[in-house]
C-alpha cells in the first residue's frame, strides 16, 4: 500500500478493500516511527486526521467520492490551515495556529482528502536545504546525513520516505523542484498564477507558487486538479477555463522537440547529474523525441536577480510580523519601538534576517535604481530568452539541481554556495514558466538525479505527458530508500 499510486489508492477505497481510517492510520504509524529519525513533519495530529478520514469514509460510503477522496496528504507549513499550527518553520509563528484554511488547503478539503500533518521547511521558505527551520533540519532518507533539499524538504522527505502518498510544496525559485530531485520524487511548478497563493505565507509573491509533490506525474496530475483554479481573492490569480492536467498524459512523444539550452550543460555541473540526464535525453529520443540545441544567454544573471527581486519582496512581506496581533512578541521589552525590535530580532532566524537587510537596502533611495530596477529588467530579459527558445522547441529539458544531495552542514555557512544550488530552477519563476523535477537515475553515493522539465505558459498538460510517458519506460520513479 505504501508504494501505491493514488489511482489504486483510489480504487481500493471505492472497493472496500480497505478504509480511509486504515489507510490514514497506516501512514500516521510510519511517521510516528520514522519522523523522529527524519524530521520531516512539524505537526501531526493523530485525531484531527481520522477525524477527517471518518467524513471521507461516510461521503465514500454514500456513493459522493472523487478521484482523491480518502487520500491522506501531507501539506507544507507554510499553508495555513484552520485549527492546525501554521509555523512557516520559524520561530515568529511557533505559536500561529491558523484561524482559517488557504484557498489550497480549503481545494483538497473539498477533494476530500486527509491531511496527514504539516511538513517541515526552510524559514519562511528561504533554503535549498532545509538547515533554516527553526524546528531543526530534514534528513534526507536516502542518506540520513545529506540534505534533502528545501525549502519543501519536509514534504520531500515525507513522500519518498513513504510517510504520506503525496504533498503540496511551494517554489519561489526551486523549493519544489529542487527537493523533488533530491529525494528521488516528482514535483511540478506551475505557470504563475494557476495555483491560488491565498492563506499561503508570502515570501516574495511574484514568484511563490504552489504545486504537488508525489510518486509519477501521473500522480500530481490528479493533485494538480485539485489544486488549480481561479480564486478571486488572489488578485494574481488567472482567470481560465478550467482543465483536466491528466488529459494528455496517454499521448505518444512521437515528434516532440526537446530544446537543450547550452547554458544546462556547462561548467557547474556534476559529471554524474549531466550523465544521468544525458541517459534520460537518450530516452526520449528513443521514445520519438527530437533534441534542438537552444540558448538562455541570460540565465547566468538569473540568480543575482533573483537575490535582489526575492529578498525586495520578502522585506515587505515580512514586515507584518511586528509581535502586535499574533506571533512571537518579546517577554520584555520597554517602548512599542522596543518591542517590534526585539520581537523581530528574537523571532527570524540569521538567514531571514539576511534577505531583509538585503531587501530592504535594495529598495532604499539612491540605491533602487542601481540594484531593483535592474534587476526587473533582467528579469525581463530572462522571459525574453524563454520566448525565444520556445520558438524552436515544445520542451525544455536539463538538470534540476547541479549535484545530488549534499552533505548536512556542508553549504550552511556559505550563503553564496548555498544559492546557487537553484542556478538551474531559478530562472523558471522569474519568467513565471512552468517546470517539474522527475527522477531520472542515480548519482554519487548512489543519490537521486532530477530531470527538470521546462515547458511554454500553461504547458502543465504537455510536461506531465512527457513526464509519464517516461515513467511508463523506466522505473526510476518507483525505486524508495531503504527505511
Ligand atoms: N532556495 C531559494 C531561496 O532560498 C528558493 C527557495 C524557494 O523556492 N522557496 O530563496
Amino acid at each position: 500500500m505504501i508504494n501505491a499510486s493514488l489511482k489504486e489508492l483510489s480504487a481500493a477505497l471505492a472497493a472496500k478493500q480497505l478504509s480511509s481510517v486504515e489507510l490514514a492510520g497506516l501512514f500516521l504509524d510510519r511517521i510516528e516511527r520514522l519522523n523522529p529519525l527524519l524530521n520531516a513533519f512539524i505537526t501531526v495530529d493523530r485525531e484531527r486526521s481520522l477525524a477527517m478520514a471518518r467524513e471521507a469514509d461516510a461521503r465514500i460510503a454514500r456513493g459522493e467520492s472523487g478521484p482523491l477522496t480518502g487520500i491522506p496528504v501531507a501539506h507544507k507549513d507554510i499553508f495555513c490551515a484552520e485549527g492546525w499550527l501554521t509555523s512557516c518553520g520559524s520561530k515568529m509563528l511557533s505559536n500561529f495556529v491558523s484561524p482559517y484554511d488557504a484557498t489550497v488547503i480549503e481545494r483538497f478539503k473539498a477533494a476530500g482528502t486527509v491531511t496527514l500533518g504539516k511538513t517541515n521547511m526552510d524559514e519562511f521558505a528561504m533554503g535549498s536545504s532545509n538547515e533554516t527551520s527553526f524546528y531543526g533540519p530534514v534528513k534526507n532518507p536516502w542518506d540520513t546525513a545529506a540534505v534533502p533539499g528545501g525549502s519543501s524538504g519536509g514534504s520531500a522527505a515525507a513522500v519518498s520516505a513513504r510517510l504520506t502518498p503525496a504533498a503540496t510544496g511551494t517554489d519561489t525559485g526551486g523549493s519544489i523542484r529542487q527537493p523533488a530531485a533530491l529525494c528521488g520524487l516528482t514535483g511540478l511548478k506551475p505557470t504563475y498564477g494557476v495555483v491560488s497563493r491565498w492563506g499561503m505565507i508570502a515570501f516574495a509573491s511574484s514568484l511563490d507558487q504552489g504545486g504537488p509533490m508525489a510518486k509519477s506525474a501521473e500522480d500530481c496530475a490528479l493533485l494538480l486538479n485539485a489544486m488549480a483554479g481561479f480564486d478571486e481573492r488572489d488578485s494574481t490569480s488567472l482567470e481560465r477555463p478550467a482543465e483536466d492536467y491528466a488529459r494528455d498524459l496517454d499521448k505518444p512523444l512521437a515528434g516532440l522537440r526537446i530544446g537543450l539550452p547550452k547554458e544546462f550543460f556547462a561548467e557547474g555541473l556534476s559529471a554524474d547529474v549531466a550523465q544521468a540526464v544525458e541517459a534520460a535525453i537518450a530516452e526520449y529520443r528513443r521514445l520519438g523525441a527530437v533534441a534542438v540545441n537552444i540558448s538562455l544567454p541570460n540565465m547566468k544573471l538569473s540568480v543575482p536577480a533573483y537575490y535582489v527581486i526575492a529578498p525586495a519582496e520578502a522585506s515587505s512581506n515580512l514586515s507584518r510580523f511586528d509581535g502586535v496581533r499574533y506571533g512571537w512578541r518579546a517577554p520584555q521589552y520597554g517602548d512599542l519601538a522596543d518591542m517590534y525590535c526585539k520581537s523581530r530580532a528574537q523571532g527570524f532566524g540569521a538567514e531571514v534576517k539576511r534577505r531583509i537587510l538585503i531587501g530592504t537596502y535594495v529598495l532604499s533611495h539612491g540605491y533602487y535604481d542601481a540594484y531593483y530596477l535592474q534587476a526587473q529588467r533582467i528579469r525581463r530579459l530572462i522571459a525574453a530568452d524563454f520566448a525565444e527558445a520556445f520558438k524552436s522547441c515544445d520542451l525544455i529539458m536539463g538538470p534540476t539541481s547541479p549535484s545530488v544531495a549534499f552533505g548536512l552542514g556542508a553549504k550552511a555557512g556559505d550563503p553564496v554556495q548555498m544559492y546557487l544550488s537553484d542556478i538551474y530552477t531559478i530562472a523558471i519563476n522569474l519568467a513565471g514558466l512552468p517546470g517539474m523535477s522527475i527522477p531520472c537515475g542515480t548519482g554519487a553515493r548512489n543519490l537521486p538525479v532530477g530531470l527538470q522539465i521546462i515547458g511554454d505558459y500553461f504547458g502543465e498538460a504537455r510536461m506531465l505527458n512527457a513526464a509519464h510517458q517516461y515513467q511508463l519506460a523506466t522505473d526510476w520513479h518507483r525505486r524508495a530508500p531503504a527505511l
